[in-house]
């Protein structure tokens, strides 16, 4: 399967057994996926998700916003657990044209993508446990 760099944008094929074995970026050598939120900006997205054959998690968020910051470390808790899911926040204040794309609402927002297209949604702040209930009820539909 083929993994975007979270850090130059290569394009690198992985085999799908070797996801779990920590690939790195055969350009750049970062971690293809980190266990942890990457930025995606309204310069790296559309290469970014037309790209990536994993499912990509997007946090929409801004600095401003209280509930946001609230659910920042569920966020970040939740990558550590999901290996085979691509976590990445999108600051909708420094990317407005990618908020106004996702015709965010309210933030926190929580959008589930399968390359360009969008699988699910949920608004509001969710706990860790919360996020993973609802990132397994939207994995198993889809499988
Ligand atoms: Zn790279």
């Amino acid at each position: 399967m083929i993994l975007v760099c979270p850090s130059c944008s290569a394009k690198n094929r992985v085999p799908e057994e070797k996801l779990d074995a920590a690939p790195n970026c055969g350009q750049c050598h970062a971690a293809l996926l980190p266990r942890a939120p990457i930025e995606l900006t309204e310069q790296n997205f559309s290469n970014f998700m037309s790209h990536s054959d994993l499912p990509v998690l997007i946090d929409l968020w801004a600095d401003w916003c209280g509930p946001c910051k609230m659910m920042a470390p569920h966020f970040a808790e939740a990558a550590k657990h999901n290996p085979h899911v691509i976590f990445a926040k999108i600051n909708t204040e420094t990317s407005p044209r990618l908020s106004a794309a996702f015709n965010v609402r309210s933030i926190p927002t929580l959008v589930l993508m399968n390359k360009t297209t969008e699988v699910a949604r949920i608004s509001g702040a969710l706990r860790s446990a919360e996020l993973q209930q609802w990132l397994d009820q939207q994995l198993k539909v889809r499988s």
